[in-house]
Formats: structure tokens, C-alpha cells, sequence
């Protein structure tokens, strides 16, 4: 696997409202955690079966309502993905490392 999809460390900043991957090719990503939360890639948050899979228009980090978002437990699943457990208690969503990384918004340049 690409160094780029390898997770070397993670951070959540409750303050910043941000979640932060140190990946193994030395890139920092920064997730504004609404967003992240509205990324949920579960089929219920994707809207069905046939939407799943799509990849995640970085643009998503953009938006916000000034809601607060809290994770309150991050598993790692494998070397391929972590599942977040977010304060409203929804946890379906199996973060892939590749989707994580190739929507990351400081990479486009959105943050
Ligand atoms: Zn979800």
C-alpha cells in the first residue's frame, strides 16, 4: 500500500474541532469534525446501497452550521480503516483510510 494511505498518527482536537491524521508520507490532514461527521460513509448517512462508494466531495468541509461535533471513541479497523463513534451515538461508519486521505481539505486546499 502507498505510504499516503498509511496512518501514522491521530488526534482529536475538541478545541479546534478538528480531527488530525499524521499519514506516513509526513502529510498532515485537518477534518473540520461537521463535516466529517456529514462524510459518514454508512448507507444510511449515503442515502442507500446504490450511492455507496462514491467518493466524498472535499467541498463537504466547507459547509457549517456552527454545530459542535464531539467523537467521543475511534477504532482502528486493519491497516485500512477506523470507525467513529460520534456523541450523538452514531458509530456505522467504517472510515477508509483512501477515502480519509483523497478527501482530505487541506490537500485541496479548502482549509
Ligand atoms: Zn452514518
Amino acid at each position: 500500500m502507498q505510504t499516503r494511505y498509511q496512518l501514522r498518527k491521530i488526534t482529536v482536537n475538541s478545541k479546534l474541532q478538528e480531527l488530525q491524521i499524521t499519514w506516513a508520507d509526513g502529510h498532515h490532514s485537518r477534518y473540520p469534525m461537521e463535516g466529517l461527521r456529514n462524510a459518514c460513509p454508512c448507507v444510511l448517512c449515503q442515502g442507500g446501497h446504490d450511492q455507496m462508494g462514491k467518493a466524498v466531495d472535499p467541498k463537504i468541509f466547507l459547509q457549517s452550521s456552527g454545530r459542535k461535533r464531539a467523537i467521543t471513541d475511534i477504532v482502528q479497523i486493519g491497516h485500512y480503516a477506523i470507525q467513529i463513534t460520534w456523541d450523538d451515538g452514531h458509530q456505522n461508519g467504517i472510515y477508509r483510510f483512501e477515502r480519509l486521505r483523497d478527501m482530505c481539505p487541506v490537500e485541496h486546499g479548502l482549509i
